[in-house]
């Protein structure tokens, strides 16, 4: 009987196998999944799992979906070599598994700087399940919180910490916050909104050491500021895990290196979610860390699985919760000339839309679920909204889509 193999049971993984069935797929599948428990929802982990009065639903599938689908749900099974001759994938050295199609799904895992006192205790990462209890539980007795990097996951936890009444302190090597993933105009209004809440931004300024006796005291910054620390959230991006593609002799570069049908240097086997560098953006290689990005990667591999062979080309979007606030973008803001604000009414929401030569690119929006859900209608079916559309106070976005 055909096989397919999916390594690692993520966001990614998890929809592969989901998606074959629900497209007839009738062969075998493998999910290998080197954490041991049912596969989970991360973005909860830097939200909802921090407070304790929020419900613990976590699980992305009820342990019955596997069975009822007939997918194998290899629990705490690290695959540790790929056999690309022979088309077997093995664990240790004991036991190996044939496969016909192979789906890289291993995701990325948490940055870890080289720096004096990254080892000592109260200093965490996060990114998976037991990481997020750590954090919960080092947060009960926290008082001084530094987190260090003003990325999406940075910025969320601090959002949560400054809310439980910590004294609060996000220190980035760069200018502003989400450099990468967020328009300066919309990076300004999360600092202000941070800010608003008693966090304290530093920026151009780098770690020099952790300082502590078995357990943090403090954070010295490369500029010479002693920042007093009980909890340290290091929150300084991710690193792809390419390893095992590598170690097989599969091209990476920053990610696994994909075509258009997220398909590897090699035939069969494919790449997908935050793992995947694929071509985007008129040809450049992007990876994206996004959970649409991994279940849209899923859907389109699956679909070459069973024969329906076509290009990935989703309109990426991506969400986060920080205090009050739910920010949604969809597109990617990259490369714009001009930014709109579009004020949605008087309860404070509001999206920025961005846009490059008129057309658009991106839109930001803040508690504004109908400019998100229409933006992405523009983006993906390419309705030519331009910026005088928006010069008009009347405009809604929901009727532009009609
Ligand atoms: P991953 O989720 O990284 O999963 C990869 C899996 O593969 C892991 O379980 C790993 O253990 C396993 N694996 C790796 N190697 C092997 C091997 N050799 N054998 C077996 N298994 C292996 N995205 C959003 O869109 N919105 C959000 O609000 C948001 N918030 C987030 C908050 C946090 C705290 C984190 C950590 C992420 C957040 N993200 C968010 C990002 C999102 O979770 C990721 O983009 C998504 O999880 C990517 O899915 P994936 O399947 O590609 O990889």
């Amino acid at each position: 009987m055909e096989t397919t193999v999916i390594i690692g049971a993520s966001h990614g993984g998890v929809q592969v196998a989901a998606s074959l069935r629900e497209m007839n797929y009738s062969g075998r599948i493998i999910l290998a999944a080197e954490e041991p428990h049912l596969p989970y929802h991360r973005p909860p982990l830097s939200k909802a799992l921090l407070d304790p009065a929020q419900p613990d639903g976590l699980m992305l599938r009820p342990s019955a979906f596997y069975e009822q689908k007939d997918i194998t749900l290899r629990l705490g099974k690290r695959v540790d070599a790929i056999d690309l001759d022979k088309h077997v994938v093995r664990f240790g050295s004991e036991e190996a598994i044939g496969f016909d199609h192979l789906v890289l799904a291993t995701g990325a895992r948490a940055r870890i700087p080289r720096i004096e006192g990254i080892n000592l205790r109260n200093v965490l990462t996060l990114r998976t399940l037991p990481d997020a209890k750590s954090l919960a539980a080092s947060l009960t007795n926290a008082q001084d919180v530094v987190v260090l990097g003003a990325g999406m996951i940075g910025l969320e936890f601090a959002a949560v910490a400054a809310r439980t009444g910590r004294r609060t302190t996000v220190i980035d090597a760069t200018s502003r916050p989400l450099l990468r993933g967020l328009s300066p105009e919309m990076a300004q209004h999360l600092q202000q909104m941070h800010e608003a809440n008693g966090v304290r931004f530093i920026f151009d300024d780098g770690i020099a050491a952790i300082e502590g006796n078995e357990a943090v005291t403090a954070v010295m910054t490369k500029s010479g500021q002693r920042i007093k620390a009980d909890l340290v959230l290091v929150a300084v991006g991710v690193v792809p895990n390419v390893e095992l593609a590598v170690a097989a002799g599969i091209e990476a570069d920053n990610g696994i290196v994909v075509d258009t049908h997220l398909q590897t240097s090699h035939e069969g086997i494919y790449a997908i979610g935050d793992c995947a560098a694929f071509p985007a953006n008129g040809g450049n290689r992007l990876r994206i860390e996004s959970v649409q990005n991994a279940t849209d990667h899923a859907r389109t591999v699956a679909a070459s699985i069973v024969g329906k062979r076509q290009p990935f080309n989703k309109v990426p979007w991506f969400w986060s919760d920080q205090y009050d606030a739910k920010l949604q973008i969809a597109g990617l803001w990259n490369g714009y000339d001009q930014a709109i604000l579009r004020p949605s009414s008087n309860d404070g929401s509001f999206a920025y839309y961005l846009f490059a030569n008129d057309k658009l690119l991106c839109v930001e929006a803040i508690n504004a679920p109908g400019d998100h859900v229409a933006a992405r209608k523009i983006l993906s079916d390419g309705l030519d909204l331009r910026p005088e559309h928006l010069a008009d106070p009347s405009f809604d976005p929901k009727l532009f889509m009609r």
